[in-house]
């Protein structure tokens, strides 16, 4: 699958950046699996920062109204300078051509504001001028960033699952580094978030016959797979290079490859192992990669997986194949769970977003009687005069 991938604030910028780097090294064997990739800001700091998207793929809108600061986290600003600018973003694309893209992947930090506000916004104007689906990659603020962020993130959840054709979690919460410096645990996190998408979008795009799978996973079985809200899974075991091939007919150690790719979905599919915590059972559908050296890819262990997979999700529906790749020390599980009816650190941050909300209404209020104070002062005012 290739995907055009497009990041919109100070987060999505840098996880753009990422993918585009791991598109010119890492993935270069894979195929153009990225064709495009871009990064949209308020701020132009942020844009000077990224390495790896060409300068002109980097569009700085917002210049009347921030003048290249940010929006500093005001997310009704970034939602009113995506609507007024978004043909800039569209113009940006269509100038570098998208034609060849199978998809668009949307990706910000929904605790900030030129992201939180600017995505959904521009998500709905993409999705006006292309057919290909538009998925969101939404990135959770951590639990102690504060009310501010909850409420952002509350109403940008909101309004990007209305538009989008499905909208990928990822929890910073979970991914927190104790003991690094922010800059090396924002590395952590985003290498994370980008690490499977190589696993996902490489096997229908692969060129080289040793690459090719029994059952290969293309665009249509991921754009079948997305829907709702969805989380990506990875989970890795290191095999044996000395594995020999021929010593398959060993039952002991056939066994031990089935386990291993048996046990690499399992484990990708539990709530540790997903980009945002939740059960497998509350997803409706399930698209699983098994990846490694081809002599290991065992068929009985992948349809394993697969029945464990088809028994789990409540809509029995999933989807999968096998991904070899000669060189790698070892077997990855990647699985993508989507229409997940209950994510709860998303419903733990809508029920926080509508509490600050609340408390909004009452702050106004409180400002309001304190407004009226001005009448005492106006009727302080004569007497102020008189002195
Ligand atoms: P914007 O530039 O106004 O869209 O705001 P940000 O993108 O900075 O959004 C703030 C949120 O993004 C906060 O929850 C930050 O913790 C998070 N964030 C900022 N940079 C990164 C990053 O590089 N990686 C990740 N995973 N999160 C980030």
């Amino acid at each position: 699958m290739r995907l055009c991938v497009i990041g919109v604030g100070q987060a999505g910028g840098r996880v753009a950046d990422l993918f585009a780097s791991y598109n010119e090294g890492e993935w270069k064997s894979h195929g153009e699996v990225i064709p495009v990739s871009i990064a949209v800001n308020t701020a132009k700091a942020d844009l000077m920062g990224l390495k790896s998207i060409p300068k002109k793929n980097r569009v700085l809108i917002g210049q009347t109204w921030v003048k290249g600061h940010g929006t500093g986290t005001n997310n009704e600003l970034g939602a009113k300078i995506m609507q007024g600018e978004a043909h800039n973003v569209s113009r940006a694309l269509s100038s570098l051509g998208t034609h060849n893209v199978d998809a668009f992947l949307l990706i910000c930090g929904v605790g900030g504001g030129t992201g939180s506000g600017g995505a959904p916004a521009l998500v709905g104007h993409i999705k006006d001028l292309h057919d290909e689906p538009v998925y969101a990659l939404a990135i959770l603020p951590a639990r102690d960033e504060g009310k501010l962020m909850s409420f952002n993130s509350a109403r940008s959840l909101l309004a990007l699952q209305k538009v989008a054709d499905s909208v990928l979690i990822f929890d910073n919460e979970n991914y927190r580094k104790e003991g690094t410096s922010v800059a090396e645990s924002f590395l952590h996190m985003n290498v994370t978030i980008v690490k499977p998408f190589g696993y996902l979008l490489g096997p229908g795009e692969s060129e080289a016959s040793s690459r090719i799978g029994v059952k290969v996973v293309d665009a249509g079985d991921i754009i079948n797979s997305f829907g709702g809200f969805s989380v990506l899974g990875y989970a890795e075991r290191e095999v044996e290079r000395s594995f020999n091939p021929f010593k398959n007919t060993d039952s002991m150690e056939r066994l031990t490859t089935s386990t291993l790719c048996h046990s690499v979905i399992r484990s990708a599919a539990s709530p540790g192992n997903l980009t945002a915590k939740c059960d497998v059972k509350d997803a409706e559908k399930a698209l699983m990669i098994v990846s490694g050296p081809p002599e290991q890819l065992d068929r009985e262990g992948i349809e394993m997986g697969r029945k464990f997979l088809e028994d789990a999700v409540w809509g029995g529906e999933v989807r999968g194949g096998d991904f070899p790749l000669p060189k790698s020390k070892s077997i990855v599980g990647v699985v993508l769970l989507s229409g997940i009816v209950n994510v709860p650190r998303v419903k733990e941050i809508l029920e926080k977003g509508a509490a600050f909300q609340k408390d909004l209404g009452k702050r106004a209020r409180a400002k309001a009687d304190m407004i009226d104070m001005g009448d005492y002062e106006k009727q302080l005012d004569p007497l102020m005069e008189s002195y």
